[in-house]
């Protein structure tokens, strides 16, 4: 190891998108065996990695409301669907010799260890990767809430969101080609212009708590290693 990473322990947040492929809908064993490269190289290095996983691929709380289903038991639904994931990515990722834990927020004794952030951070530091799912646990919240708040709690250096975009624009990227990429944002500023980074209770916990956001494309393979090793990739988003 020659050249230390800049980034001692990370929090990524994946999409339930990221693990659909080109279908967008369900889960797409090729794509997880990318991202288990990718983790892989990470853990490799000597990065510490907590990954919270969405479900939006399978179900999302607000989707279901519309079709008519309560919004409570929708979002209980979306929390399981997160489950599913992240017992897709452990296996993904154990089957490439990544020692893993998946930790829920919602205990399911027999399929999922139930979260308890210190021994997350225990964990951690045995160089496991640790998959958060279930949310934060309640409904009304979202994934990216829980990735920043799992983020602060481990104290993580940075909570890093994988996209299909190269970070964050001033406008639209696939309608409008004169939109502008983001290098660097402040929390106010992406509250101010009410910039789609992530919701609010996600943006208000990790500025009130210090906690620097990445924006970057996990579609450009590579990308988070080369974030890893000082490269410069999507939009930093930090006070
Ligand atoms: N959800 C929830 N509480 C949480 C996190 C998620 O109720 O703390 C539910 C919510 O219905 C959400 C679904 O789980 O729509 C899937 O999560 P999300 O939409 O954040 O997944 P992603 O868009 O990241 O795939």
């Amino acid at each position: 190891k020659e050249r230390s990473p800049r980034y001692n322990r990370i929090l990524l947040k994946l999409s339930g998108e990221a693990l659909a492929g080109d279908e967008g809908f369900g889960i797409d064993p090729r794509v997880l065996d990318t991202l288990s490269l990718e983790i892989g190289q990470l853990v490799g290095i000597g990065v510490q990695v907590g990954i919270v996983i969405g479900g939006g691929n399978l179900f999302r709380g607000a989707a279901l409301q519309t079709a008519g289903l309560d919004r409570v038991a929708g979002d209980h639904m979306g929390m399981l669907a997160t489950v599913m994931n992240g017992l897709a990515m452990r296996d993904a990722l154990e089957r490439s010799n990544i020692r893993t834990r998946l930790m829920s927020a919602i205990p399911m004794s027999g399929i999922v260890e139930h979260y308890d952030h210190r021994h997350a951070i225990r964990y951690l530091k045995n160089g496991e990767v640790v998959i958060f799912c279930a949310g934060t646990g309640n409904p009304f919240f979202t994934t990216d809430s829980a990735a920043c708040l799992r983020g602060i709690e481990i104290s993580a250096d940075v909570v890093l969101k994988a996209t299909k975009v190269d970070g964050v624009y001033d406008d639209d990227p696939v309608k409008n080609p004169e939109a502008r990429k983001y290098d660097r944002l402040t929390f106010d500023q992406v509250l101010d212009s009410k910039l789609g980074v992530m919701d609010l209770t996600a943006i208000c916990l990790c500025r009130d708590h210090d906690m620097p956001l990445r924006v970057f494309n996990m579609n450009k393979q590579g990308a988070l290693l080369n974030l890893m090793l000082g490269g410069n990739e999507g939009t930093l988003v930090a006070s």
